[in-house]
């Protein structure tokens, strides 16, 4: 039985310096904001070239904390992609303000630029035959207004921010940089979490770097933020315990889980690194492979293989075969954010990002972790091959 995601493997290689961590808690008392949260901030700002990192309950946290830090509200337009986990789009909607979906490219997964240049101007002229916009807007004439967007760094790699930043900034919009997969890639010689205006991560289990519970992070390099961020994280707070300068969050980060960050961090790149020997190993095996589509890294790009993804017509019986042979698959994401219930309310329908569709019906992810073994890897694809 060969595990989707190995985090057994992964504790034994760290098991005495996880518990020596944690004990060191035990010992100290210091449950909410210990000085390893401190600890775990300062190296990971250090690594990510940020200047600030905020540690946070989660990477859904991390998420809202940069929109309520950027005033986003009612009226308010923030750009995203509907081939994403729902977390990216739930918090522009529970801002209050509304999630306009940019469809993807289908090399990379994920936003493609030109779109998001069609779906700007789609809005500003309230004019969705120039790109499909949600029905209350394009209907009521109402007074939405472009203010920012999320691009997702999915499954590992980065999106292409030397064409994104440049329209954001030309358009006066913010981008906040969703690299809760993302975490340890890189592009153009620069780190995930320092690609875009603020960066966001999450260190649930099964993310590139986790924890043993919830937890996540904010990244930005702007001081006068940073203090916004830590402000938002404990209710507001304006630097003494009971004075409350601003409506906020309960949202620290654990001291027991930034203590296991601590010692997950000393192997993460050297993880981060097995991961994309992993990743080689896959892809060429799979190459010849003539139903089978491996996934892409441009030139320029490190990606921190959160998953590793192909398409296939075969699907079906790929993830079958697979299946009975003990290997587990998993699909992400079955269903574009566009035509979830939740978002029903946007008026979206089927065709409107044809892409995103696309690739959710013929998306499957392989096994991935940086204790997969050759043998292992070869086995998998030689299943793969004769299904
Ligand atoms: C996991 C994930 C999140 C949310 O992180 P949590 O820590 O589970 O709240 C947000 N965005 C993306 C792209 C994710 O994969």
């Amino acid at each position: 039985m060969i595990p989707f995601i190995d985090l057994k493997t992964q504790f034994k290689h760290l098991e005495k310096d996880i518990r020596a961590r944690m004990d060191a808690v035990f010992e100290h008392g210091k449950y909410i904001m210990g000085p390893e949260v401190k600890e775990l901030e300062g190296k990971l700002a250090a690594f990510v070239g940020m200047k600030h990192c905020i540690g946070c309950a989660s990477g859904t946290d991390a998420l809202l904390i940069a929109l309520m830090a950027m005033d986003v509200g009612p009226g308010d337009a923030v750009f995203t992609t509907p081939f994403t986990f729902i977390a990216t789009a739930e918090v522009i909607s529970l801002m209050g303000a509304t999630p306009i979906f940019v469809d993807i490219d289908p090399k990379t997964f994920n936003m493609d630029p030109d779109n998001l240049q069609l779906a700007i101007r789609a809005l500003k002229r309230r004019d969705s035959s120039i790109y499909p916009l949600p029905v209350a807007i394009s209907q009521e004439l109402s007074s939405i207004t472009p203010k920012g967007m999320i691009s997702v760094d999915l499954f590992g790699l980065s999106c292409d921010y030397d064409r994104i930043n440049p329209i954001a900034r030309r358009e006066g919009l913010f981008v906040i940089e969703d690299a809760a997969q993302g975490f340890g890639g890189e592009y153009k010689g620069k780190r995930a979490c320092s690609l875009a205006d603020i960066g966001c991560t999450s260190f649930f289990p099964a993310k590139p770097l986790g924890c043993y519970g919830d937890g996540g992070a904010v990244f930005v390099d702007s001081d006068e933020l940073g203090k916004k961020f830590a402000s938002i994280r404990v209710h507001g707070n304006g630097g003494h315990k009971y004075d409350n300068t601003r409506i906020g969050l309960n949202a620290r980060l654990d001291t027991l889980q930034a203590a296991i960050l601590n010692a997950k961090f000393d192997i993460f790149p050297q993880e981060i690194n097995l991961r994309n020997q992993v990743a080689s190993k896959y892809t060429k095996l799979l190459a010849p492979c003539p139903t089978l589509h491996a996934p892409c890294v441009p030139e320029g790009y490190k990606s921190a293989w959160a998953q590793y993804s192909v398409l296939s017509d075969r699907k079906k019986q790929i993830q079958r075969a697979l299946k009975e042979k003990g290997i587990p698959t998993a699909v992400y994401y079955p269903k574009p954010l566009h035509l979830q219930t939740a978002f029903s309310y946007l008026g979206y329908k089927e065709g409107d990002m044809l892409v995103s569709e696309d690739c959710s019906k013929r998306i499957f992810s392989l096994p991935m972790h940086p204790y997969l073994e050759d043998n292992d890897i070869e086995r998998i694809c030689r299943i793969i091959d004769s299904a």
